[in-house]
């Protein structure tokens, strides 16, 4: 018998088991322990996903307000936020199309963004 302590950070219980490779008192712990970790690996990427997320609910908001035209500025004030803007799905010298969800978000100026809906046949 050996006594180790549970590898999730959250729990530590003593543990006495027979098990060398055993590292938590059951599966839950197990995932738990996973969680946490692929939460600080990962936490760049989650944070990227949030806040594209946002992005998304505040193109659709406009869209359901029937505004299809939109300064960079006022998309900010909404607190859409351009660093996270993905590669974009078309770029020319003109303008640069990026994608949120199912619509495309056009960059023709500083004053003048569009919004249109991506056809959901193209991917
Ligand atoms: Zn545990």
């Amino acid at each position: 018998m050996i006594k180790i302590n549970c590898c999730n950070q959250r729990c530590g219980k003593l543990i006495i088991t027979d098990d060398s490779r055993k590292k938590y008192c059951n599966k839950r712990c197990n995932n738990q322990a996973n969680y946490i970790y692929k939460l600080k690996v990962n936490k760049w990427e989650i944070d990227l996903i949030k806040t594209r997320n946002k992005n998304i609910k505040i193109i659709e908001y406009l869209v359901n307000k029937n505004i299809f035209f939109v300064s960079k500025n006022e998309l900010k004030i909404l607190g859409f936020d351009f660093e996270v803007s993905n590669i974009p799905l078309f770029s020319d010298k003109e303008y640069k199309v990026f994608r949120y969800g199912n619509y495309g978000l056009k960059i023709i100026s500083q004053s003048v963004c569009e919004i249109f809906l991506i056809n959901k046949d193209e991917k």
